[in-house]
Parts: C-alpha cells; sequence; structure tokens
C-alpha cells in the first residue's frame, strides 16, 4: 500500500499534492492530485513494480492459468512509451513519469466524470441519442489508434473509458441569482447525462496496460516491410485490431440496455457464450431500440474477425452516420 504523505518525496513528484484515491486497477492505484506549479488538476496512477511478487502473493490465492491477463499487466514500461505517442481528444494523455525504487508513477490527464461504468450504473441505461455521442468518441480515438498509430488497445470496456463532467456553469463563475425565470439547477457543477440538456461531457479512452501496436512506426506498414509480409502476418493485425471493434461492439450493447451482451455465473458458461456469440436482443429491454442500433451491434459482435466491421465500415454505417442524431459535443 502506498502511503498518501509519501508520494510527493519522489523524484518529479513534489510538485503534486495528493487530494483522493479515484479508482484501482488490479495492480494500480489511481489518486486525483494538484499540480501546485500550475494549480492544474491531474490523475496519478501508481503501480507497483514487483509484480513478481505480488503475482507471487496472487498465485496462493487464484488459479494463474484463469487470470491469464495478469501475467501481462506487467509490462507498465510499455504502457508509458506507448501512452507518449497518442494525442488525441478520445485518449487520456500522459503528462508526466516517473519511478521510485517500488512504484511507478504515471502522471495523467484528470477525468473527473469517472467511470463509463457508473454512469451507466447511475442511469439505467442511456438513449439512442446518449449512446451515439458516447460510442462515437471512443470510436474516434479507436480509428486513431488503428490507423494512425497501429496500436490496439485490447482492453475497450466500461471501467477504461472515462468521461470529463462539463459544469453547467463555469466554475469561475458565480451563479446567477433565482429569478422567477430562472430553471432549478440541482446537478450545478455536476456531470450532467441527459443530452439535450446542455450537452454532456466528453469520454476518453484510458488504461494502455494491455495495449500493443501492431504497425511498425518507422516503416508505416505492418510489422516492417509490406512486401515481405507473411500472409498470417498481416492477417493478424487485423485480427488483432478487430477486439477493439468486438469490445466496442458490447459497449454500444450495455450502453443502450443498461446490462452486457454476454454474461454467466459461471465463467465456463460465459466463455461458451462468447466463444459462440450467443447473446439477445432481450424483451422488453430491446423493444423500443431501433433496428438500425441492433444491425450495427449485429456486425460488431461476429465470431468469424474477418467478417466482423472494421472502424471504417463502424464510420460508414447508417445509425453512426444519421444526422438526426447529432449531438453536441462541447470542445
Ligand atoms: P488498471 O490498469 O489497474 O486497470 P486503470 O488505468 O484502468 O488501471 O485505472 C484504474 C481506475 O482508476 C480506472 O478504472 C478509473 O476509475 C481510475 N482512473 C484511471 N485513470 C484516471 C484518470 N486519468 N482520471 C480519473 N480516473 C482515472
Ligand atoms: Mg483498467
Amino acid at each position: 500500500r502506498v502511503q498518501k504523505s509519501k508520494l510527493p518525496t519522489y523524484s518529479g513528484l513534489e510538485r503534486y499534492h495528493i487530494l483522493e484515491k479515484m479508482g484501482e486497477g488490479a495492480f494500480s492505484n489511481v489518486y486525483k492530485a494538484i499540480d501546485t506549479v500550475t494549480q492544474e488538476k491531474v490523475a496519478i496512477k501508481v503501480v507497483r513494480k514487483n509484480e513478481l511478487n505480488h503475482l507471487q502473493e496472487m498465485h496462493l490465492h487464484y488459479d494463474m492459468k484463469k487470470e491469464p491477463r495478469a501475467i501481462e499487466r506487467s509490462n507498465v514500461l510499455k504502457e508509458v512509451q506507448i501512452m507518449r505517442q497518442l494525442k488525441h481528444p478520445s485518449i487520456v494523455s500522459l503528462l508526466g513519469f516517473s519511478e521510485s525504487p517500488d512504484y511507478y508513477f504515471l502522471v495523467l490527464e484528470l477525468m473527473e466524470g469517472g467511470e463509463l461504468f457508473h454512469q451507466i450504473v447511475k442511469l439505467t441505461y442511456f438513449s439512442e441519442q446518449l449512446s451515439r455521442h458516447v460510442i462515437v468518441q471512443v470510436a474516434q480515438g479507436i480509428r486513431y489508434l488503428h490507423e494512425e498509430k497501429g496500436v490496439v488497445h485490447r482492453d475497450i470496456k466500461p471501467e477504461n473509458l472515462l468521461f470529463q463532467p462539463i459544469p453547467i456553469f463555469p466554475s469561475k463563475e458565480p451563479r446567477p441569482p433565482p429569478g422567477p425565470n430562472s430553471e432549478p439547477k440541482e446537478d450545478e457543477g455536476q456531470f450532467i447525462p441527459e443530452v439535450g440538456g446542455g450537452g454532456i461531457g466528453k469520454i476518453k479512452i484510458a488504461d494502455f496496460g494491455l495495449s500493443k501496436i501492431v504497425w511498425d512506426q518507422q516503416t508505416r506498414t505492418p510489422c516492417g516491410t509490406l512486401g515481405y509480409t507473411a500472409p498470417e502476418i498481416i492477417k493478424d493485425e487485423r485480427y488483432s485490431k478487430s477486439v477493439d471493434l468486438w469490445a466496442l461492439g458490447c459497449v454500444l450493447y450495455t450502453c443502450l440496455c443498461g446490462f452486457p451482451p454476454f454474461y454467466d455465473e459461471s465463467i465456463q458458461d460465459l466463455s461458451e457464450k462468447v466463444s459462440k456469440g450467443q447473446y439477445t436482443f432481450l424483451s422488453p429491454w430491446w423493444d423500443d431500440i431501433s433496428s438500425s442500433a441492433k444491425d450495427l451491434i449485429k456486425h460488431l459482435l461476429i465470431v468469424d474477425p474477418d467478417k466482423r466491421y472494421t472502424i471504417q465500415q463502424f464510420f460508414e454505417h447508417p445509425w453512426v452516420k444519421d444526422e438526426s442524431f447529432q449531438t453536441t459535443v462541447n470542445k
């Protein structure tokens, strides 16, 4: 466990003052902090270095064969190396990096709205407009990763999609006095989720702990000189990318109805359902959802990665292009 008071003493982190804990993952704790030089708030992801010891501890409690992700988790330096190359409105930016003998510290752009996961829980489910607003931003991030950076995220899920809230009133301006025409604004300064209520916050992709580069950055070809690349490697690249599209389909499904497409108490039954692509548009939850939205999901949740939509096909789908769904993204 990291002592909060110890954090600022590490090299490069003196300027940050830890405010509170914001979240945690399997190997990390994330804190809200303030940069005392610029007065800007940031998030600091603290990752234990000695995962090996940690994994040995975990080994006592878990069957490692059932936790394959835990082993893959170890490469924080790769996460940092990938994040350093990324700059996009739908990607959480890495502002700094530091380490101590026991921990890595990733200074990140703060996403005060928290996880998409919590917003779905809070609202039960999203309207089609709100879902589209969210999913298009995520997809723009994926398109940037896949097409411009050759990066596959591999862990797209509601816990790794974070919001930036938009206050109704800018925080520095005082609230206007109540008058006969003023509407009650209960959620002042809070994230306002409903579309039409002044626009909703930006959403960004976080957690590059499992991500991977599939394109050679120098030659801008998949894994080396294209002319000499074996077909299975080119195929492999396409397969890698298609995992993010499957995940995008799962997130879209979850936004629209409030529960995931694949669920089972038993891990065995769940993995069977996933491998076969067994999901349904359960009544009554899906009754009022447009057939266009369902059609898009059907093209994302295809077991055969060759047949699954690519990110380009996603953007060509009528549900995504439909201008009548257009909602405001406040810049
Ligand atoms: P892990 O790799 O351990 O899953 P994440 O990078 O996903 O770590 O961070 C864990 C959690 O911390 C996230 O699910 C989220 O709740 C919170 N978090 C991470 N990054 C930020 C951020 N930049 N701003 C706000 N909260 C964050
Ligand atoms: Mg995570």
